[in-house]
């Protein structure tokens, strides 16, 4: 069954590979990518529509900001890209530009809506979306440390020679620098950790550092990251237009510090609809502070 109108505002390298993971599942009646530079949009448009001929489920085309108003899912994916060697925060002042002037323009959006932030520095945009625009804040969140995840469970498996689908584990925090394993979470089809010699201190140093390390690798290769995000991101839609109700590690408000950041969540079509408890050992406790004080100097 496919339902539903999903708007991509920024048609670049992360908003049209998402249209294209999208149309690929053909979980989605209709996509709509916008962007500023009209061309470019147009051009990601006529080259996505090609998939059309071969699988005529997911009608793409591109639109206006009139559309993302009337969309069940806005992705934001506009803005500036990290260039080889920069931080995702060192762009916080250009596209917190971006992402204000995205919102102004979002006035009338669906109260029903969800908006999905890529854009980075995501923990503070996201919140600056939550601020700005007229919905509910568990209905604006940002993909946060899904793909860190994904590349903890890659690197584990890869380790132990097993399926990152047999691996349990998160990176939460930031979606940047000060983000961290949560060691004490990883399984291995429900064993922990600990059971697997190969993982002393040093093998789990050296797989975060990988892991926090590889985006900037990518980006040192080919100057831009976006396959890996698009699938999450798709997955992401997936589990709001069937109602998963599945968990993951995604950037939303944590009230008593007034900031976004990764937490473990369940999400579902009604948005971010429950927390799970946070379980930290005294290491990670601390990982997480550095985390936190470390997005509160993004003023929003
Ligand atoms: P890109 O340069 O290929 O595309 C960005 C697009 O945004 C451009 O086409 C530009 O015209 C458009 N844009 C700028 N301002 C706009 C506006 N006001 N309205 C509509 N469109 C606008 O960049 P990219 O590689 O696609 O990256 C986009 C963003 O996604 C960056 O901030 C990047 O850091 C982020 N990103 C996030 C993740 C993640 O895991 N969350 C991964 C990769 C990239």
């Amino acid at each position: 069954m496919k339902q539903g109108k999903i708007a991509i505002i920024g048609a670049g390298a992360v908003g049209s590979t998402t249209a294209y993971a999208l149309s690929l599942q053909k979980i989605v009646a209709e996509i709509i990518l916008i962007d500023v530079d009209e061309k470019r949009c147009r051009g990601e448009t006529l080259d996505l529509t090609d998939i059309y001929a071969l699988s005529p489920s997911t009608h793409i085309r591109s639109g206006t900001m009139k559309d993302a108003e009337q969309s069940d899912i806005v992705i934001i994916a506009a803005g500036k890209r990290q260039e080889e060697g920069e931080s995702r925060t060192n762009m916080f002042e250009q596209n917190k530009k971006v992402i204000k002037t995205i919102c102004s323009q979002l006035i009338g959006i669906q109260k029903n809506a969800i908006v999905i932030m890529v854009t980075n520095p995501i923990d503070p945009l996201t919140l600056l979306a939550q601020n700005l625009l007229s919905i509910s804040r568990n209905h604006i969140f940002g993909s946060g440390t899904i793909l860190d995840s994904l590349r903890l469970r890659k690197y584990i498996g890869a380790a132990l020679s097993v399926s990152p689908q047999s691996v349990s584990g998160v990176i939460l925090g930031e979606h940047g620098d000060t983000q961290f394993a949560q060691w004490s979470s990883v399984q291995i089809n429900g064993a922990p950790l600990c059971h697997f010699q190969l993982f002393d201190e040093s093998k789990k140093k050296e797989i975060a550092e990988k892991v926090k390390k590889e985006a900037y690798e990518i980006i040192a290769c080919k100057g831009a990251t976006f396959f890996g995000v698009a699938s999450c991101v798709a997955l992401l839609c997936r589990a709001i237009l069937y109602n998963e109700k599945i968990a993951l590690p995604l950037s939303c408000f944590l009230q008593k510090e007034n900031i976004c950041i990764s937490l473990p969540v369940i999400l579902a079509s009604d948005g971010i609809i429950s927390y799970l408890p946070l379980s930290f050992n005294q290491e990670e406790d601390k990982c997480f502070e550095k985390s936190v004080h470390f997005i509160k100097q993004y003023q929003i």
